[in-house]
């Protein structure tokens, strides 16, 4: 039931078509924290600059964060992302990206996480998730995610990740860029070949498939008339499967939908506002509501 993430911490600018933001806490780590801890305690090792992120101390404690895994570097800087995203808000743009602290070894894990059942390896190098992932080689399930510029610089760690998880998630045009084959039904099936039982697609406002076992299950996303910003929506929705996952133990793959649909319900509510601004106003009461109503949805 233990669930603990790695991944970046950051200090993100974002423009996206209805407005823009600058130096807002962003990261990997930090959306997938946040989203995982409506459904389970969770643990986390990352390390952060002097330039500690506006609001990171609020968040951590609002989502009651295990931050022994936590580092703040004097001599280091964060982490620091700009993106922007074009008019129909699905695909997005990297226009700055400066590694920093996450450049440097992750922080020591500490004992108290060593039994740690359920690892979350969120966007990182591929190079640096391989290492964190052996020192849990007895976990009951490690899934990563990966992007762009790590497929891009970093393939051969990324392939050699692969063949140590039991889960990856990644979105459509990631999987295209990994497989070379434009069709993410056959995407999905290349990236099983090549390690990890089981592999998330996502497909933004599309919503997501998951390969499994030669079992193929699609899930549309959470029809939302206002998109504000799309950041993190991938690590919540990560958050809410692993959530899921560590919350009831059961890997089935009926459970594994489920907890698809509690990702895709998190997500939704990310994506309502910057940075973690909607998240920290989410209530259990509200996600719960929500997700009865992508059930109903969902019945046919
Ligand atoms: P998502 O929208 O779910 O793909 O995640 C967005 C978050 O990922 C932002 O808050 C960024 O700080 C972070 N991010 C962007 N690029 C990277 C990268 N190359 N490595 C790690 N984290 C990243």
């Amino acid at each position: 039931m233990s669930l603990l993430v790695t991944g970046s911490i950051g200090i993100d600018s974002v423009d996206t078509p209805t407005g823009s933001v600058t130096d807002v806490l962003g990261g990997s780590a930090v959306y997938f924290a946040a989203a995982a801890s409506f459904f389970v305690p969770v643990r986390l090792v990352a390390a952060v600059g002097a330039d500690v992120p506006a609001g990171l101390g609020n968040v951590l404690e609002h989502f009651k964060i295990d931050t022994r895994g936590f580092e703040i570097r004097a001599g280091s800087n964060t982490f620091r992302w700009h993106g922007k995203y074009r008019r129909n808000m699905n695909e997005r743009e990297t226009l700055a990206v400066q590694p920093n602290v996450l450049a440097e070894a992750l922080p020591p894990v500490p004992d108290a996480y060593r039994d740690s059942e359920y690892v979350f390896l969120a966007n990182t190098d591929p190079g640096s998730q391989l290492e964190f992932r052996r020192q849990f080689p007895h976990c009951k399930l490690c899934v990563a995610d990966t992007m762009d510029l790590w497929i891009s610089t970093q393939c051969a760690a990324l392939t050699d990740l692969l063949r140590n998880i039991d889960g990856l998630v990644l979105n459509n045009e990631e999987a295209e860029q990994l497989t070379g084959e434009p069709n993410i039904i056959r995407a999905a099936e290349l990236i099983v070949q090549m390690g990890p039982k089981f592999v998330i697609v996502k497909k933004g406002e599309h919503g997501a498939l998951v390969e499994h076992d030669g079992v193929k299950v699609v899930l549309p996303a959470f029809p939302a008339a206002q998109v504000v910003d799309p950041t993190g929506a991938g690590d919540s929705f990560a958050g809410g499967v692993m959530g899921h996952l560590a919350a009831t133990g059961d890997l089935s793959h009926e459970n594994l939908r489920i907890a698809m649909a509690w990702g895709t319900v998190v997500a939704s509510f990310t994506i309502e506002s910057f940075s973690l601004d909607r998240l920290m106003r989410l209530t259990r009461a509200e996600l719960n509501e929500r997700f009865e109503h992508y059930r109903s949805m969902l019945a046919i």
